[in-house]
């Protein structure tokens, strides 16, 4: 299979078309059998559900090429799992979860000639969601929905690569209490755009959320779970809270952390207090955009709280966890059991 004709290495995070995308229709009480489709625009009714009242979620996770030339994509059936769980949350009809890794497989290998090649640094991101799709006027969940998944190639989503980044404590909050900060809802993202570009502005990368509730214990920035290690880099901490989104990147670093690399791992509620009293020596940012990122300092309305690891390199036991999470997802380092799901390419 020829690749396209593309410079992997200089890719960024933005969209581009590529050959197919997938997509099902629920009508009727259940899902069509689902197909590829070269058509990337979605047509519907100026009254959908969607448009109206923001009925719609999202996964992310990528496709890439191991070092042995497989195409693999990284634990897809714990995204269909927390579709499925999105779905409930917003009354929307879940995907069944094996179809869902089934019509992943197939976008893939449909699409592999955008896979990047091994070492390349950038990976097909693959993007699977789901939309109210029928008119909606009174506040109720729509009839119909449609499911698609697109892909695109993509390089590295921080720009600096592994340098560390600065984050700010923002005057607005990412989710509620008890509210829909725990599924990858769109209406999510929506509310954050205020506060990321307010950050920007004021030349900060992320903004790292407290909880809504006390304002007093650390959350997640806008699209990636935060972790700590403190003990010489004997111990990770990370934040426990129902307002924060699981990401499977936070659970596989804890599983290696555990298992591969023999440490201890709490997760508990953390307190900007223990930040402050310089309790941690590294911190960071992890999510399957963000993969591992070093955060080097938060500033909280002026004042800066200092990470020890600094700003000029990423600490030695994030570094660690790096090399060990993507060796696993590069078939280097052996993984455990499901992890990695090849997708077969005739
Ligand atoms: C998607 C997402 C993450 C990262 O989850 P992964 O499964 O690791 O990609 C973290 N936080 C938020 C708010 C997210 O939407």
């Amino acid at each position: 299979m020829e690749k396209k004709d593309v410079d992997w290495g200089s890719l960024d995070f933005n969209y581009r078309e590529t050959d197919y995308s997938y997509v099902s229709m629920y009508k009727d009480g259940k899902w069509d059998e689902g197909k590829l489709t070269k058509d990337h625009t979605v047509t519907m009714n100026e009254c959908a559900g969607v448009l109206q009242y923001s009925q719609s979620c999202f996964e992310g996770l990528k496709a890439y090429t191991t070092e042995d030339g497989k195409i693999v994509c990284f634990r897809p059936d714990l995204n269909a799992q927390r579709m499925h769980d999105s779905c409930l949350r917003l009354e929307m009809p879940p995907f069944p979860v094996d179809r869902f890794v089934k019509a992943v497989e197939e976008v893939v290998k449909a699409n592999a000639a955008w896979v990047p090649p091994y070492g390349s640094g950038a990976t097909l991101y693959i993007r699977p969601y789901m939309f109210g799709y029928n008119p909606v006027i009174g506040v109720k969940p729509a009839d119909e929905y449609m499911f698609r998944i697109l892909v695109t190639p993509v390089g590295p989503y921080f720009k600096g690569g592994m340098k560390p980044v600065e984050v700010r404590i923002p005057d607005y909050d990412r989710a509620a209490p008890h509210g829909t900060g725990g599924i990858k809802a769109g209406l999510n993202y929506a509310m954050s755009l205020y506060p990321i570009m307010e950050a920007h502005r004021q030349g900060f990368n992320e903004n790292m959320y407290l909880d809504p509730a006390t304002r007093t214990k650390i959350e997640e920035t806008g699209g990636a779970n935060i972790i700590f290690i403190k003990d010489n880099g004997k111990t990770l901490v990370t934040p426990k809270s129902d307002s924060i989104l699981p990401s499977i990147t936070r659970r596989s670093i804890c599983y290696l952390a555990e298992n591969y690399l023999n440490m201890k791992v709490e997760q508990r509620e953390i307190f900007l207090t223990e930040v402050e009293d310089g309790e941690f020596d590294e911190m960071g940012l992890c999510g399957t955009a963000a993969v591992i990122s070093p955060v080097g300092r938060i500033n909280d309305h002026g004042k800066v709280i200092n990470i020890k690891s600094g700003m000029d390199d990423m600490g030695p036991t994030l570094k660690k966890l790096y090399d060990t999470l993507t060796g696993v997802q590069m078939g280097r380092i052996k993984a455990p059991e499901g992890w990695v799901h090849e997708i077969k390419v005739d």
